[in-house]
């Protein structure tokens, strides 16, 4: 059965002796898993509680995180033409914009291609936190979210403020 590893927190399917094919280590053995630690997915577009990301303690404060990595688009040519190419990847950089429609002339509406793209947010992460990196445990390009570990009292409260 599919269950999130308590270590890693990537959903994963256990081999019979119960270890996580991603990390290797025992699901079932809770001896270092921290207990206020859980996965949640985080989008552009989602409100954030005023409640750090890794303690839990109140902050407003915010961390910028940036993330790169490539996303399919559909209907729009990737010329091979340099200058093109980099015309629509440059935009797509923008913030998922639309292309200036004079670039676009000509363009296959059925095509594929795959972009480079770039994906920003800003969560809550109080001072003292801040010595760590917020490392995103992963980043799903094509509906532009991003699982990371939060504190459980931030999840709480972040699903008050975005209901699933
Ligand atoms: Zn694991
Ligand atoms: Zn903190």
């Amino acid at each position: 059965m599919f269950r999130e590893c308590p270590h890693c927190h990537i959903r994963v399917w256990p081999n019979a002796d119960g270890i996580c094919p991603s990390c290797q280590r025992d699901v079932f053995d809770l001896k270092d898993v921290d207990p206020d630690k859980s996965s949640l997915v985080i989008r552009r577009s989602s409100r954030m509680p005023e409640v750090c990301i890794d303690c839990g303690l109140p902050t407003s404060r915010l961390t910028k995180i940036v993330s790169y990595g490539s996303r399919t688009v559909q209907g729009m040519m990737i010329p091979e033409e340099g200058w093109m190419s980099l015309a629509v990847v440059m935009a797509l950089f923008l913030g998922w914009i639309v292309v200036p429609f004079r670039l676009l002339r000509g363009v296959d509406p059925r095509a594929r291609g795959r972009v480079s793209v770039k994906l920003k947010l800003r969560v809550p992460q109080c001072k003292s936190c801040s010595i760590h990196k917020i490392e995103p445990l992963y980043v799903n390009w094509e509906s532009a979210t991003v699982k990371f570990v939060v504190h459980k009292r931030f999840k709480s409260r972040f699903l008050d403020l975005n209901p699933p």
